[in-house]
């Protein structure tokens, strides 16, 4: 499988419980390497945009009010088949529907506080990481 590059968020359920680092400690063990990261706190300009295919959905108003309610971590991860290794190590959007083991069955809170995103498909990957950073702040 080819090395791909896949766009992470540590949501703020996880920068409020100071838990960005056992996350990362998981990402890292799952073979996947943090080749870009930032710490920023998004303006709803930004979450709007980032989550403008949810903007339909009823609980758009709420997600966007969680993800610029505190601080995020922003990521590039790459590995070998890093969207959807990065997927599997996330879990369910629902964390009681999480595996043992992933992120979200560790650590989320909620359907909605679920500590982590991870890009779903290469398109959306390369648009991602495009809205958040800049070439030279990927260094592989
Ligand atoms: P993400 O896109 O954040 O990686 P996902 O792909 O597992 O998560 P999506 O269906 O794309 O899930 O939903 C995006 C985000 O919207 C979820 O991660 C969650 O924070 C929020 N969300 C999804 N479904 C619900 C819901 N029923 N109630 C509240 N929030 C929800
Ligand atoms: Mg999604």
């Amino acid at each position: 499988m080819a090395i791909q590059r896949t766009f992470s968020i540590l949501k703020p359920d996880a920068t409020e419980r100071n838990i960005t680092g056992a996350i990362n400690a998981l990402i890292e063990k799952a073979g996947l390497r943090i080749v870009a990261q930032k710490r920023i706190h998004m303006t709803r300009g930004q979450a709007e945009t980032f989550y403008a295919v949810h903007k339909e959905r009823p609980f758009f108003g709420e997600l966007v009010d969680f993800m610029t309610s505190g601080p995020v971590v922003v990521q590039v991860l790459e590995g070998d088949n890093a969207i959807a290794k990065y997927r599997d190590v996330m879990g369910a959007t629902d964390p009681s529907k999480a595996a043992d083991g992933t992120i979200r069955k560790l650590h989320a809170k909620s359907i909605g506080e679920n500590s982590v995103h991870g890009s779903d498909a290469p398109e959306t990957a390369a648009i991602e990481i495009a809205q958040f950073f800049a070439g030279n702040e990927i260094v592989g």
